[in-house]
């Protein structure tokens, strides 16, 4: 719970991203630059995490943990286009391999109903498969306390300064490419990249100011 003190910082915080993030991204002339410019906020939630984890509390996560990978995970739509084009650079072999557990896990979503703790698609031999380009909520999660993420807690300890400041840059992102008509909504993971996989106009099409994605996640009707 933040003070109004805090919470003015906050909103002061997410308007000055904005302005810098949104004269930036008027820069970008095509759609490969558009996409790419979410890098920078994945750089900057990198530096305040490692920032936030020397100056403490310390996260309690470990290399091979992956507790906070078997949670309903969101990504935007610049992210969403990273991932997929970053997947098509694979080996054929292994991109088919992707898409076959991104359809599992669609399956099985279905079948839970969202109701059970699913793995991440991108989950494979606990790494994550798409580490480079894996969305900015990934990348602000951590925990201060295994134990409770071991008993599946629905409160898990953490760093109310970091989360702040890394949903700042994020939502002040998403701000500057919704002020250069482009979407930035959050959209399930792994249904949202399996359908930019099968569909290759959809990164066109979003760049035209489409909304390609409907909430789920899957491509919304031409
Ligand atoms: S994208 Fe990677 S880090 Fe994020 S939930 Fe999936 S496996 Fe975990």
């Amino acid at each position: 719970m933040l003070t109004d003190e805090e919470r003015i910082a906050f909103h002061k915080s997410i308007a000055g991203v904005r302005h810098l993030a949104a004269k930036s991204l008027a820069q970008a002339s095509d759609v490969g630059r558009a996409i790419e410019f979410v890098a920078n906020l994945h750089r900057s939630l990198d530096s305040v995490a490692l920032h936030a984890s020397k100056i403490g509390p310390v996260p309690d996560c470990k290399l091979g943990c992956s507790y906070c990978c078997h949670i309903r995970v969101e990504a935007t739509d610049p992210e969403i286009f990273g991932i997929a084009r970053r997947i098509r650079q694979r080996p054929e072999a292994e991109v088919a391999d992707l898409i076959e557990k991104l359809r599992r896990h669609a399956t099985e979503r279905n079948v839970g109903g969202g109701a059970t703790r699913q793995s991440c698609a991108f989950l494979v031999d606990a790494r994550c498969a798409i580490y480079e380009v894996r969305p900015a909520t990934c990348r602000k999660a951590h925990s201060l306390s295994v134990k409770q993420c071991e008993a599946l807690s629905p409160e898990i300890p953490q760093n109310l300064k970091l989360l702040v400041e890394a949903d700042a840059m994020m939502a002040g992102t998403a701000e500057a490419y919704r002020d250069r008509k482009l979407q930035a909504a959050a959209h399930e993971l792994n249904a949202a990249v399996l359908a930019a996989l099968n569909d290759q106009s959809a990164e066109a099409r979003w760049y035209n100011g489409e909304d390609v994605f409907c909430c789920s996640g899957q491509l919304a009707p031409d």
